[in-house]
């Protein structure tokens, strides 16, 4: 299939010149995102311009309300499992970029992969996601091996990972069916800037990284490789963060006439300080994204596309992490290294630095006392749910259904394996009183059934 530039940038910068709704038009739009429908270009456009503390007040409102509606309190946990600092490319903001000579570089070997996921596993996680620089030495081949040993390591409670996401360069159509016959989950792959003549600026040519329109259209080779379940991002800060949400909102499109099936998420990194990387130190960032047009963006990208998952990861601090979880992110990392080997405490170079550091049992303490349930539940990629089939799925009341329960019994399994004496007493006593919100007694009683089943030993249940 011929790929093309889906990314009409003048447009897009046009869109946002002079665009401020008027109060009525800024509540129509409002309005019709609690519909949970998603909204169009023109729509994103208009609340992208929006800069007044009410009208911005009333946009977290409604993200709050959509977020609410469609994923109540769930909030699905990952950790990354770095394989390799080394790369090809030579991206200004990136500790792992090949002419940083203060990163000590280390490709792990697949005792060390294995090595790292048992870490994990010891800390309760179940859901893994491999990522690393763009090197020959980690081929479709290599990621190959990588992937069945992750997904074979056991630990002492015969507790596995359940999925695997990744985050890798660029390839082509087969070695994308290579990975998906590996049963990956997510294939994610930023594009760091949807604006192509300032990406030429953070990504030297003669890269491989250098080649806008490779990266820009690497989405759909994933699905030509089979893979129906992809993630988009960019690095807040390159750009003008406005003109990058409306290039999501582009691509979504772009997959869902093309391909029948939008992305399953998307990701909000912001640029953070790296070792060696000079450019990444906020004094140089060239268009740093403040906390609150950070939690603005996420907030429209909610309510844009209600059913898209929004993950954030450690680079973020805490108290950020608790706000934006409420506007509209899905999906968090936690407890997570960002260099190769770092669970075992290796001194190799990592990509950034990391703005939270409380360990899983923290961050779930923390979640049972907002109210949330922590999830690492993997059921509908296992029971085929997935792609244009989970978009289906994606519906308020079928996610209550499924994803509440399933997020129920795979925190239960946290809390009998994993969780200390204290978030262990306080996440059954939320346990308890979440099983009563369920308004349909015979949901009810077999959410009750598996709950026990979980408490006397089994493990794995899900709907
Ligand atoms: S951003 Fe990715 S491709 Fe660029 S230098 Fe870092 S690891 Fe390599």
């Amino acid at each position: 299939m011929k790929h093309t530039n889906f990314i009409d940038r003048e447009k897009l910068y046009g869109l946002l010149e002079n665009n401020t709704p008027a109060e009525s038009e800024l509540n129509d739009i409002l309005n019709k995102a609690r519909k949970l429908k998603g909204l169009n270009l023109d729509d994103v456009a208009k609340l992208l311009c929006v800069e007044d503390e009410t009208s911005i007040a009333k946009i977290l409102d409604t993200a709050h309300y959509c977020k609410e509606e469609i994923y109540g309190k769930r909030l699905v946990l990952f950790a990354p499992i770095y394989t390799g600092n080394a790369c090809v490319n030579n991206c200004v903001y990136c500790g792992f970029r090949r002419d940083n000579k203060a990163l000590k570089r280390k490709i792990l070997t697949l005792d060390e992969i294995e090595n790292e996921t048992l870490h994990l596993l010891r800390m309760g996680h179940k859901r893994a996601l491999l990522i690393c620089g763009e090197s020959p030495r980690n081929d479709a081949d290599y990621m190959v091996e990588a992937i069945r040993r992750t997904y074979a390591a056991k630990d002492e409670k015969g507790s596995t990972i359940r999925r695997i996401n990744v985050e890798l360069a660029p390839m082509s159509v087969g070695d994308f069916a290579k990975l998906k016959a590996e049963r990956i989950g997510t294939y994610v792959c930023f594009q760091e800037t949807y604006d192509e003549v300032e990406y030429r600026k953070f990504h030297p040519a003669g890269t491989p990284k250098g080649d806008y329109l490779n990266r820009l259209t690497v989405m759909d080779r994933a699905m030509e490789g089979g893979i129906d379940d992809v993630g988009l991002g960019v690095l807040f800060g390159l750009v003008d963060y406005r003109f990058e949400i409306l290039a999501i909102m582009e691509h979504a499109r772009h997959l869902e006439e093309d391909f029948g099936c939008g992305p399953h998420t998307v990701s909000f990194p912001r640029i953070e300080p790296a070792e060696g990387t000079p450019f990444s130190l906020p004094e140089n960032i060239p268009h740093p994204v403040s906390d609150k047009d950070f939690m603005k963006i996420i907030a429209i990208i909610r309510i844009a596309m209600p059913y898209t998952g929004i993950i954030i990861s450690t680079r973020e601090r805490p108290e950020m992490r608790d706000q934006l979880v409420k506007y509209g992110v899905s999906q968090i990392s936690a407890a997570s290294e960002t260099n190769p080997g770092g669970y075992e405490e290796e001194n190799t170079g990592a990509q950034f630095t990391l703005g939270d550091h409380r360990s899983l049992d923290e961050v779930i303490s923390m979640m049972i006392d907002g109210g949330y349930i922590p999830s690492f539940c993997t059921g509908c990629y296992r029971k085929g749910r997935v792609g244009a089939d989970f978009m289906d799925l994606a519906k308020p009341g079928l996610i209550k259904e499924y994803c509440k329960p399933n997020a129920m019994f795979t925190f239960r399994e946290y809390l009998e394996d994993y969780a200390s004496p204290a978030t262990k007493e306080k996440g059954l006593r939320l346990l308890k009183q979440l099983t009563q919100t369920f308004p349909k007694e015979e949901l009810k009683r077999r959410v009750e059934g598996n709950l026990c089943r979980i408490g006397d030993g089994e493990r794995d249940l899900y709907f």
